[in-house]
């Protein structure tokens, strides 16, 4: 069934404090805990992070550049951000995963000294769902959460990242494509142990229009594929 209210977040926040949390904290790390589907995703994911750094720092350096990091997860972006001497405001839904993703921050970042290299700013995190988020960054990443909303919510989620935004707004979503729609049915035919929450599929379409609805343009698109791994990234600039 479609959720009702906020129901469909209270779900996917308890899966990503619990089950979640254990799964995906091991398919974002470099331990080998990891099956053959899941390193896939890791693959496939960290190519995602690649090219959004490649598109960010394309246009220009990244110091004193505030970043709103929504849906943070275990900071696979937020840290890469930092190293570059972005202003990174990093945020999850999810405790675990903030907790998770200071941690890291803090050794990567830090590697053992006790202060960071000059020009590094430590991201700053908070737990928070992105509806709750405010304030103004230079610019909104929202990586691999879209999956969680229905196009129905979607637009308003859009709206809102872009509301916070003052010059880029760059979105990861799993695209509604032939293949991957009936990859995604297969999924639900056959649930393995670590079925995830249910995943919903975006048409780039629909999310350029939602874009588009609120005054913003797409002015770089990009796609990462693995065998399991499927991301659509654009980035939108105000119109
Ligand atoms: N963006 C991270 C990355 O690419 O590494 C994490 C992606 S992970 C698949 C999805 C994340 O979105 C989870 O950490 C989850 O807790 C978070 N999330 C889901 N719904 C959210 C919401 N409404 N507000 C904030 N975070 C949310």
């Amino acid at each position: 069934a479609e959720e009702v209210g906020g129901g469909d977040k209270e779900v996917v926040k308890e899966y990503f404090n619990n089950d979640g949390f254990q799964r995906w904290r091991r398919i974002y790390g470099e331990t080998d805990d990891v099956n053959k589907v899941q390193l896939d995703i890791r693959v496939g994911h960290s190519k995602t992070v690649e090219n959004v750094m490649k598109m960010l720092t394309d246009e220009g350096s990244l110091k004193g550049v505030t970043v709103c990091d929504a849906g943070c997860g275990t900071g696979s972006l937020s840290i890469p951000l930092a190293k570059e001497g972005a202003l990174v405001t990093a945020s999850d839904i999810s405790a675990a995963m903030v907790a998770e993703a200071e941690k890291k921050a803090r050794e990567e970042l830090l590697k053992g000294k006790d202060e960071l290299s000059p020009g590094l700013v430590m991201p700053k995190f908070e737990v928070s769902d992105l509806e709750s988020l405010s304030g103004k960054y230079d610019t909104v990443v929202c990586l691999d959460v879209l999956i969680h909303y229905p196009q129905s919510k979607a637009d308003a989620m859009i709206a809102h990242l872009a509301s916070l935004a003052e010059n880029r707004l760059i979105l990861s979503f799993a695209p509604k494509t032939f293949y991957y729609s009936l990859l995604k049915r297969i999924g639900e035919l056959f649930p393995g142990p670590s079925k995830a929450t249910r995943a919903y599929l975006h048409a780039e379409a629909d999310v350029e229009r939602a874009l588009q609805k609120v005054g913003w343009r797409i002015r770089k698109r990009g796609l990462t594929t693995t065998q399991f791994y499927f991301a659509n990234l654009v980035e939108a600039v105000r119109a």
